[in-house]
């Protein structure tokens, strides 16, 4: 891409409603704009970065064996009423009344609908587990939006829900997600932390907090040192070691020592959580399950789903990642005092391509070249053509935090060679063209 025909309107001070460093930078960087209080326009360097954390989110869930679906963002106020979350919900739901005077809403969770889908279409133990998910956007009307994305009022959210026959298999179902969710943030390029979580009314002990640690996190983490050592990512051995979300960390009941207690900030961008038969009850959703293996006949319990005459109410867990927030947790811990400092995983672009004189023969002949060969092979170059002035263009690089530099100035072009600078490192090198072209060295 060339920044002469790109839509990148960056700014060198801080936007006055900007508290937080990912808030200020996104829109320094031109990544967001503000449209009205916690909603947002994602502009073309923003989407680039918010598509690629999509995009492995989803190859990961594919891998786990979740299925993608799309559901509508307004739903009917009915279902809520089913479930008994329509007054409970509070004012955080957005209330809408349609022309004929119905009452719907702008989704702020989907268990709802997936629940309805569910007993509309599933009717045997045979079809279990199933694990749906989608990538869509969540309306709620937060109290206070701030920080930017961080707490916005419409946000990206990874929602899936899970149904199995029985705790057992929830329990592996449940597993499989917290491990997929450490695969998908180390993916970015991102240190993840999994805490226990609160289950609030619903009780149970199967919830956890993913948070990315950052030291402008908002919430405050307590785990055992041991987790900065594990080589492998056994699940078993990650949940056997003390990790708490603040709420759950009582200083005088913590069962490590002060001295083996790591405590550190973090940003929630996870949430995984068991739930049981609350919503497959209260909306009856069941599925039939196996008569055969069932010689009591209808007083038959499995463990965990309550069952009625060979009718089972599957056991659920839902699973919700921040989207939109991992893009601003992912710049709270990654950036310096010049800008952004991407990890290459989710990086808008790979190569920040700088013309040191542009108009200038020699220069725009090699950054064309390089700008083409390197494009050819897949490589997204940003090519900085323009007439800024040079501290301008480096300024402009370094902010939008593109991982590596390729300078090309007159000196060095014409001896063959260009300057290569790591954005994270700010180390330098010189290197030849013809290595560049073939990627041999960066
Ligand atoms: P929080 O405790 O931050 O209010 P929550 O517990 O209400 O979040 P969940 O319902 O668990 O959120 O949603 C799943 C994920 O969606 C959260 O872990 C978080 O990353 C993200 N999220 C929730 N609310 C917002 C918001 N207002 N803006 C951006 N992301 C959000
Ligand atoms: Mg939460």
């Amino acid at each position: 891409m060339k920044l002469s025909q790109y839509f990148l309107p960056t700014l060198k001070e801080n936007p006055i409603d900007a508290t937080v460093v990912s808030h200020q930078l996104m829109v320094r960087a031109g990544m967001i704009r503000q449209t009205a209080s916690g909603i947002y326009t994602w502009l073309p360097l923003g989407l680039k970065v918010l598509r690629k954390v999509e995009r492995i989110i989803k190859e990961e869930m594919d891998k786990s064996g979740a299925l993608e679906v799309l559901m509508p963002t307004i739903q009917p106020a009915e279902l809520w009423q089913e479930s008994g979350r329509y007054d409970a919900y509070g004012k955080e739901m957005l209330r809408i009344k349609d022309r004929h005077d119905r009452d719907i809403l702008y989704g702020p969770t989907h268990e709802e609908v997936i629940t309805d889908i569910f007993r509309k279409n599933v009717t045997s133990y045979k079809d279990l587990p199933k694990n749906l998910y989608q990538i869509h956007w969540k309306f709620r009307d937060e109290i206070r939006p701030r920080f930017g994305l961080m707490r916005g009022r419409e946000f990206l959210m990874k929602d899936s829900y899970s149904f199995d026959i029985d705790e057992i298999s929830a329990k592996k179902t449940y597993n499989l997600m917290y491990e997929t969710y450490f695969k998908i943030f180390r993916r970015m390029g991102l240190k993840p932390m999994a805490v226990r979580a609160d289950t609030g009314a619903i009780g149970g002990d199967l919830s956890h907090e993913f948070h990315i640690l950052a030291d402008t996190g908002e919430s405050a983490i307590f785990y055992d040192k041991k987790f900065d050592e594990l080589k492998n990512f056994d699940v078993a051995e990650m949940q056997s070691l003390y990790a708490m979300a603040d709420e759950m960390h009582v200083a005088e009941k913590c069962p490590i020592p002060e001295s083996q207690l790591n405590s550190r900030r973090g940003i929630e961008v996870g949430h995984i959580f068991n739930f049981g038969t609350k919503y497959s009850k209260s909306m009856n959703a069941s599925v039939m399950g196996s008569g055969s293996s069932n010689p009591e006949g209808s007083s038959e319990r499995v463990s965990g789903a309550m069952e009625v005459s060979n009718k089972i109410y599957p056991n659920m867990g839902s699973y919700g990642i921040g989207v939109s927030r991992v893009v601003a947790a992912a710049i709270e811990a990654n950036h310096d005092m010049n800008g952004i400092v991407w990890p290459r995983e989710i990086a808008p672009f790979q190569i920040a391509l700088i013309n040191v004189r542009s108009g200038d023969e020699l220069c725009d002949k090699v950054c064309e070249e390089i700008y083409q060969k390197l494009s050819a092979q897949g490589v997204e170059v940003i090519y900085d053509d323009t007439k800024a002035s040079l501290g301008q263009k480096f300024a402009t690089a370094d902010l939008i935090g593109i991982p590596t530099q390729i300078i090309v100035g007159p000196k060095s072009a014409a001896a063959g060679m260009v300057e290569v600078k790591d954005r994270k490192s700010g180390e330098k090198k010189e290197v030849g063209i013809a290595e560049i072209l073939t990627r041999k060295d960066i």
